[in-house]
């Protein structure tokens, strides 16, 4: 069995980061990339926001880049998903692909969460052309142009606010009669002048060509069917953190995002930090998951001089 002072689960920008902090403090970490390399992030083109590239950055040479940093200072980065964990006591026991077993003195969970799509096949094809899960990435390329939201959450509101802002145009296509969101939110978005709520509406199709998105074919409860003119269609119905494995040794909220500790980045179970979006319902930037990537290697650090 091989037994590693600082294991980190993920390869977004929370465990790449926490991969560089670890590295350089001496806690030689191995890395496990999961089912995704590169984590959500690569799931967009350019990223425009991350501070330090004025002309944007390619998502995968930013996640490439940020692996590579950690490589360069010794951390192991090794393909393979963790299949059970037991964090019963320490040393924590983490299985991989089924079969590999290692004993951890300390645990980084940076997993990430999966964007909840609606399931159609209309969805699929145009992912990437004018469909995506993430308006504060990908909003900017609908400059003046008319899209739409589905959802009726904190999220959906967000992300209509802030496309109404960019976009000439911004349907939000509501299932029910009511909006999920806080109310403050709702008032906010009610009172957008460029927005227009369709409400008790569900998406039968995204339409499109070669070039990408060009609609959507909206059904009404009512059961009338009608098509609306977008160029993006923007999913806000809410984030699946990835935190199953774990969530019977830790504390995790009613979503199932895991509860850190006041300003840090600790659990419930000692010696178990969790970074980026798998504890993070409401900013889920890279920049912000990057931070609490680099907060979690501190924080293992620190555990490990205070109990090893
Ligand atoms: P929520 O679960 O709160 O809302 C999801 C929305 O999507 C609901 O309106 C839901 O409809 C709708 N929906 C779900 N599935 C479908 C579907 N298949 N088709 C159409 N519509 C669908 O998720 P959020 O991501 O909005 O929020 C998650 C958590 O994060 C919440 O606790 C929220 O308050 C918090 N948050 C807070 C923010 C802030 O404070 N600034 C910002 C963003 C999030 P229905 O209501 O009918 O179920």
């Amino acid at each position: 069995m091989e037994r590693v002072k600082c294991l980190i689960l993920g390869a977004g920008p929370a465990g790449y980061t926490a991969a560089i902090y670890a590295a350089r403090a001496g806690l030689s970490p191995v890395l496990y990339e999961g089912m995704e390399p590169g984590g959500q992030l690569v799931t967009t083109t350019v990223v425009e926001n991350y501070p330090g590239f004025a002309s944007g950055v390619d998502a995968a040479a930013l996640m490439d880049a940020m692996r590579s940093q950690a490589a360069s200072f010794g951390a192991d980065i090794r393909r393979g998903a963790v299949t059970s964990a037991d964090l019963s006591s320490r040393p924590f026991g983490i299985t991989v692909d089924g079969e590999k077993r290692i004993e951890a003195d300390t645990l980084i969970i940076a997993t990430g969460a999966t964007a909840k799509y609606l399931g159609l096949p209309s969805e699929t094809r145009f992912r990437g052309m004018g469909v995506s899960a993430c308006a504060t990435c990908d909003g900017f390329f609908y400059r003046g142009k008319d899209v739409a939201v589905v959802g009726g959450g904190d999220t959906a509101c967000e992300e209509a606010l802030y496309l109404s802002n960019i976009c000439g145009k911004v349907y939000m296509i509501v299932r029910r009669d009511v909006f999920r969101a806080s109310k403050a939110m709702q008032e906010r978005v009610l009172s957008a002048s460029n927005i227009e709520i369709l409400w008790n509406c569900n998406t039968e199709e995204v339409l499109g060509d070669e070039n990408g998105v060009t609609g959507a074919r909206l059904v009404r409860t009512d059961g009338k069917v009608f098509d609306i003119k977008i160029d993006g269609f923007f999913l806000a119905i809410g984030h699946h953190p990835n935190s199953e494995l774990f969530s019977k040794w830790l504390e995790t909220d009613e979503n199932g995002y895991i509860v850190t500790g006041g300003k840090t980045s600790k659990t419930t179970v000692e010696g178990v930090f969790a970074a980026g979006d798998v504890q993070d319902p409401v900013y889920r930037q890279a920049v912000t998951a990057a931070a609490s990537g680099c907060m979690a290697a501190r924080d293992a650090e620190k555990f490990l001089i205070e109990h090893m």
